[in-house]
């Protein structure tokens, strides 16, 4: 017998995850597996990232820090907010967290009460649901399609809105579509939100720095916005800094200060190593920094596109940010494998991990069970080799 809680049990696996051991266990039984299934880049923290880290463990740097992180640090993403994104914070408008994740589950947990809604636009990163599930809240799901590129309306939003909807959250880059709304977008959204202002935004930014557009737009910025939109951010994506697990918020004072107060009695702060490091990042210029790196994931994402566009019956938007394809693989459903019947995108990944030894993600676990996730944070030759794979063993379906 389990004694696990009722809440945890409502929590599902992280899809992304659960992929990854998968495609792990095979790897270990022998099998050659290509994993395109992960979100982090396939490239090294910057060097001078990594030194300004080796000098705060030599300087003793190594105490616990304030709750929200270092005074300095916070500054120094202020700083950030003001030169990438035109957004006014002080320090204590900053808390910095482990990972965006944490920075996100502070914010559902200081904001949502049991019953709340929370507008969650499709396909979302997987952890947007578990979260709002976890802390109490109602995930509602506004759909989208490869026909829209993945977006959403503002009079889809409006429709979904009721006297119970406490928060809108979405990430643009998306993770996992690649989409970036527009300003004009953004203010679309914006203006219909302005008649409805007890509805919070989570802004999710933290694919900012891999945009092909070179237009990251932050709704934190229109004025009639700020008050309410908490915006959400990191050093994981932009400067290849997965692991040292930092991310932060950018928020109204109260929700800073409730973020906080959680904080201190969850984690009290993030790695005082990882704060310095991050410092030096936030005061680094960005765009140089990531520019080689956007570079690669821009020609990766071409070359595989043009070779997912030869697949028959596959449909893709083209991505304008973040490192992946999601593409609708809804044509193959209903096919056959022998007699077994290929009836989703679980079965369909399934299948093209067993039999093509190439790891995705079914895009049912972001709200959108006719796409699967194909992650380009790989080198050139092997997600050449995957398409092949994926393209041969879909010709083999009947
Ligand atoms: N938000 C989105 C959209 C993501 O894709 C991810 C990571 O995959 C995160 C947040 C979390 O990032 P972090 O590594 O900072 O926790």
């Amino acid at each position: 017998m389990t004694k696990v809680s009722d809440r945890l049990n409502r929590l599902t696996e992280s899809a992304t995850l659960a992929m990854a051991r998968m495609s792990r266990e095979l790897i270990a039984k022998g099998h050659d597996i290509i994993s395109l299934s992960l979100g982090e880049p396939d490239f090294d923290t910057p060097e001078f990232i990594k030194e300004s880290a080796k000098k705060a463990i030599d300087d003793n740097f190594s105490h616990y820090t304030p709750v929200p992180g270092f005074l300095e640090l916070r500054e120094a993403i202020c700083g950030k907010f003001k030169r990438d994104n035109n957004l006014d914070y002080t320090p204590d408008q900053i808390v910095v967290s482990t990972g965006a994740k944490q920075s996100l589950s502070n914010v559902c947990m200081s904001l949502l009460n049991s019953g709340d809604e929370v507008i969650l636009p499709c396909p979302y990163w997987v952890t947007y649901t578990e979260l709002v599930k976890l802390t109490g809240g109602i995930p509602i799901e506004i759909q989208s399609s490869v026909d829209t590129d993945f977006k959403v309306t503002p009079d889809q939003i409006e429709a979904a809105i009721t006297p119970k909807t406490k928060a809108l959250m979405f990430s643009s880059p998306c993770n996992p579509s690649g989409s970036v709304y527009t300003k004009q977008e953004l203010l679309d959204i914006a203006k219909m939100l302005e008649k409805y202002p007890d509805i919070f935004i989570i802004s999710d930014e933290i694919y900012e720095h891999i945009n092909f557009t070179d237009a990251h737009f932050s709704i934190g910025t229109f004025p009639s916005m700020k008050d309410r939109t908490i915006t959400i951010n990191g050093v994981s994506k932009g400067f290849a800094m997965t692991g040292w697990r930092v991310g932060f918020i950018g928020a109204p004072l109260w929700i800073a200060k409730a973020s906080n107060k959680l904080q201190g009695q969850l984690t009290s702060a993030t790695c005082s190593i990882a704060q310095k490091a991050t410092k030096t990042a936030m005061l680094s210029e960005p765009k140089k920094v990531t520019a080689l790196m956007k570079e690669a994931f821009f020609k990766r994402r071409n070359m595989l596109l043009e070779r997912l566009n030869e697949i028959p019956g596959i449909k893709c938007n083209i991505p304008q940010g973040a490192f992946y394809i999601f593409p609708d693989f809804s044509y193959y459903f209903g096919k056959k494998d022998g007699e077994e019947v290929i009836k989703n995108s679980n079965d369909l990944c399934m299948y093209l991990l067993n039999k093509a030894h190439v790891a995705l993600v079914s895009g049912a676990a972001f709200g959108n069970p006719e796409c699967i996730r194909i992650s380009y944070a790989a080198s050139d030759k092997k997600l050449m080799e995957a398409a092949k794979r994926i393209k041969d063993k879909l010709a083999e379906l009947r």
